[in-house]
């Protein structure tokens, strides 16, 4: 088994269960029965561990044919993007 960031398996598989903060950014997990993966921290329901696979980025779940899961690009998901915040606030200027 190969590690990603430093982690095994079964330290990969306890960061998702606890969904520790510190580990978010340092991998990603990709579910086979949906094709989806997210971030450490998704709120999304836990996937059974044998359809569960781990990346180092997102960019590696996505060549192995995995899309997003919707909440990621709430939290800017992908590693590359950018929160919108700013701009929400504009029209309460007054
Ligand atoms: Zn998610």
């Amino acid at each position: 088994m190969e590690t990603i960031s430093g982690l095994d398996a079964e330290a990969l598989n306890r960061a998702r269960i606890s969904r520790d903060p510190r580990f978010d950014g340092k991998f990603y997990i990709a579910v086979t029965s949906t094709g989806i993966y997210c971030r450490p921290i998704c709120p999304s329901r836990y996937a059974k561990r044998a359809n569960v696979r781990f990346f180092a980025s997102a960019a590696a779940a996505e060549a192995a044919g995995f899309r997003p899961c919707r909440h990621a690009g709430v939290a800017g998901h992908g590693g590359g993007g950018t929160p919108r915040l700013a701009s929400d606030q504009r029209g309460r200027a007054r």
